[in-house]
């Protein structure tokens, strides 16, 4: 087994998703250690663009499944045609992204080739030639240290941890695989798409959030006025999305989203240990809340005690006055 790594880079409406990018920094980094190569595969239908992406982030060379039963994501099918790629390819470590499409994937790849999968890491080292993985276990409070016994083995990679790679390499060779695939026992009929967000939760610069404290999904008018002066994603506590005043696509933590953004503005959110698991890499943090013992204030860079109500209309007309005049 070799100690190369393929990365299984995820596309969506014809681009790559920011987590691809992330795994092709991981990728580099960890080459350094084990002294392989880097590769990456893209599944799915007309993903040109996609290949093309990920083989200037700095891979030798780019598997490109490209085919019309690749059009909807189909774990069983996505599954049957990767283990083929791997089974070709050879590497010692597979990274995926810890999104709900690497989750799937991995998982069902691994069950085929009886391989390991290492799930949601959000660190690595490699130490004499041997990788060694972090991920945060028990809601974050702890953080395990795993060495896989023997290569190769599947690793997730948490989104939004490491930084994207710049796409500024020379290209890579694609090779256009044949995909050969038996039918799926089960069949992905038709694809509903949520109502459109102007800015995607995962991947935003600037998430303003609402908890409890918001009390209604009317209240929820005032989270979304100040996102919407910031250029923000609305994102909430579990809480919120339970009592049925906003979707549960926008949760946050450990068994929501996990964001990174350079700004969180928490509004009305305690703090929870499980909340914190999905935004404490934020680079700055905000907290309103009108206890001064919310334990949120305890990982917040700026802290307002005082009633959301009150504070974040404020908040929002200051930030349009400043907007205004850039
Ligand atoms: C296995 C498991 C997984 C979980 N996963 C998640 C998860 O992914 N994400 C998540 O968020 N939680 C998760 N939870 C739930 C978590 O433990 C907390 O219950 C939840 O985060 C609390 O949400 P909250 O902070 O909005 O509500 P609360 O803890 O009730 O806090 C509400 C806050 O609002 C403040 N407040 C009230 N009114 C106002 C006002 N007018 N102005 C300002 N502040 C006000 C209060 O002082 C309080 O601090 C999980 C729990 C378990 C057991």
């Amino acid at each position: 087994m070799s100690n190369n790594i393929l990365i299984v880079a995820e596309g969506r409406d014809g681009s790559l998703r920011k987590a691809s990018y992330e795994m092709a920094t991981v990728a580099k980094e960890m080459a350094r250690g084990l002294g392989g190569s880097i590769e990456a595969v893209t599944l799915g239908h007309d993903i040109g663009s996609c290949a093309e992406s990920i083989s200037k982030t700095g891979v030798t060379k780019v598997y490109q499944a490209d085919d019309s039963s690749l059009a909807t994501f189909a774990p069983e099918t996505y599954a049957t045609v990767l283990a083929g790629i791997i089974q070709k390819s050879q590497p010692g470590v597979i990274l995926f992204p810890a999104t709900g499409y690497g989750k799937e994937l991995s998982a069902r790849t691994a069950a085929k080739l009886d391989v390991g999968v290492v799930t949601d890491c959000t660190g690595f080292q490699v130490e004499n030639g041997n990788l060694i993985l972090k991920r945060p276990v028990y809601a974050g409070k702890a953080l395990a240290t795993i060495k896989p016994k023997s290569l190769p083995v599947m690793v997730s990679i948490r989104p939004n941890i490491f930084p994207p790679a710049a796409v500024d390499a020379a290209s890579a060779p694609i090779e256009k695989v044949a995909v050969d695939a038996p039918p799926p026992r089960a069949k992905v009929l038709e694809k509903v798409e949520k109502e459109a967000v102007a800015v995607d939760l995962a991947e935003a610069k600037i998430v303003v959030s609402g908890g409890r404290g918001v009390k209604s999904p009317e209240g929820f008018a005032t989270v979304r006025q100040l996102a919407n002066t910031l250029g923000a994603a609305v994102g909430a506590s579990r809480a919120a999305v339970d009592a049925g005043w906003i979707d549960y696509s926008t949760q946050v933590g450990q068994t929501g989203k996990t964001v990174a953004p350079q700004l969180y503005v928490a509004c009305g959110i305690s703090g929870a240990i499980q909340h914190l698991a999905g935004m404490s890499s934020s680079k700055y943090i905000v907290a309103i809340n009108k206890d001064p013992d919310a334990p949120i204030f305890k990982v917040a860079d700026y802290g307002i005690v005082g009633d959301l109500f009150e504070v974040v209309p404020v908040l929002n007309e200051e930030f349009q006055k400043v907007l205004s005049q850039k």
